[in-house]
């Protein structure tokens, strides 16, 4: 990708663990790489379709200034967040920020924290079997639609599925929804938990009737195994109901352990049904 550079944007601000910082202030050098596609903007020599750099320096600083925090962990957390969240054209971002005066008694030239955060594509499964199914799914894209960190959502038709594992209950309507997103996975689990709280889904049965469910299929190409998170999803490839409807939406992910994309998967699945 291609980048733009700002590069030791002084800014006076009150950031600090200590009190006298918030009291006195100090100075802090704000640096950022802004991953961007810059292609149309340097063949038509048009700033509409680049990022104005004056722009996002005055709000970088007026970010920084705007609220005061201990760490400068979370001031460049922040900063990386709400440059994404404003700059549609920023992907990517590395946010460095240091404290030339850091008060540690001692000198140095500078302490200096430095993170990359981007939009990650991902993937998730929606499916449900009980009361108003279509209006189940729906209000769940509506309430993933609605997050600002959430952008760019797109959601493939839904289809009618006989039930799996548990078979004694409703058929099943799945789909599939893709988007772009700034939640780790753990956090994006959190707010798929809450999403399915709201859609009063119950864990009753395992794999038994439900109104809500939505699974992480893939999270950019992270490979995931904890207690709480099996990613890419432990069974999406062996399961027709995921791969058809994903297969509408991202033919060419790659799954990352297998190597295959989604539309070989979901081929291969079929050919495997009698
Ligand atoms: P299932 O989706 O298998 O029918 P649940 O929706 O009740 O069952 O999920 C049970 C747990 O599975 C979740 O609480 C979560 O911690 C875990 N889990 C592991 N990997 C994933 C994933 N990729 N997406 C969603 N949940 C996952
Ligand atoms: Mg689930």
């Amino acid at each position: 990708m291609d980048e733009i550079r700002i590069e030791n944007l002084e800014v006076y601000c009150h950031h600090g663990v200590l009190k006298e910082e918030n009291v006195l202030g100090q100075k802090f050098l704000v640096s950022l790489v802004l991953y961007t596609d810059t292609k149309k903007a340097g063949v038509s020599d048009d700033l509409a379709f680049s990022i104005d750099y004056a722009e996002l320096s005055h709000f970088a600083e007026k970010r920084m200034k705007e609220k005061n925090y201990k760490l400068l962990e979370a001031a460049a957390e922040h900063l990386a967040e709400d440059i994404l969240m404003d700059f549609p054209m920023v992907k990517k971002i590395r946010v460095e920020l240091k404290k030339p005066w850091a008060p540690i008694l001692l000198p140095l030239d500078t302490v200096c924290v430095r993170i990359e955060r981007e939009w990650v594509p991902v993937y998730l499964s929606v499916g449900s079997n009980m009361g108003n199914r279509k209006e189940n799914i729906e209000a769940a894209l509506r309430a993933l639609k609605q997050d600002k960190k959430i952008s760019s959502l797109t959601a493939s038709k839904l289809i009618e599925t006989e039930p799996y594992g548990y078979t004694d209950q409703a058929k099943f309507l799945n789909g599939a929804v893709g988007f772009y997103t700034l939640y780790s996975p753990e956090e994006l689990l959190e707010k798929i938990h809450e999403i399915e709280k709201e859609g009063k889904r119950e864990r009753n049965i395992h794999w038994g009737p439900r109104t809500i469910d939505l699974d992480i299929l893939l999270f950019g190409n992270r490979i995931i195994q904890s207690e709480s998170l099996t990613i890419p999803h432990r069974e999406m490839h062996l399961r027709q109901f995921v791969l058809q409807p994903l297969s509408e939406i991202a033919p060419w992910a790659v799954h990352p352990l297998l190597h295959r994309t989604v539309s070989e998967l979901a081929e291969n699945v079929k050919e495997e049904k009698p």
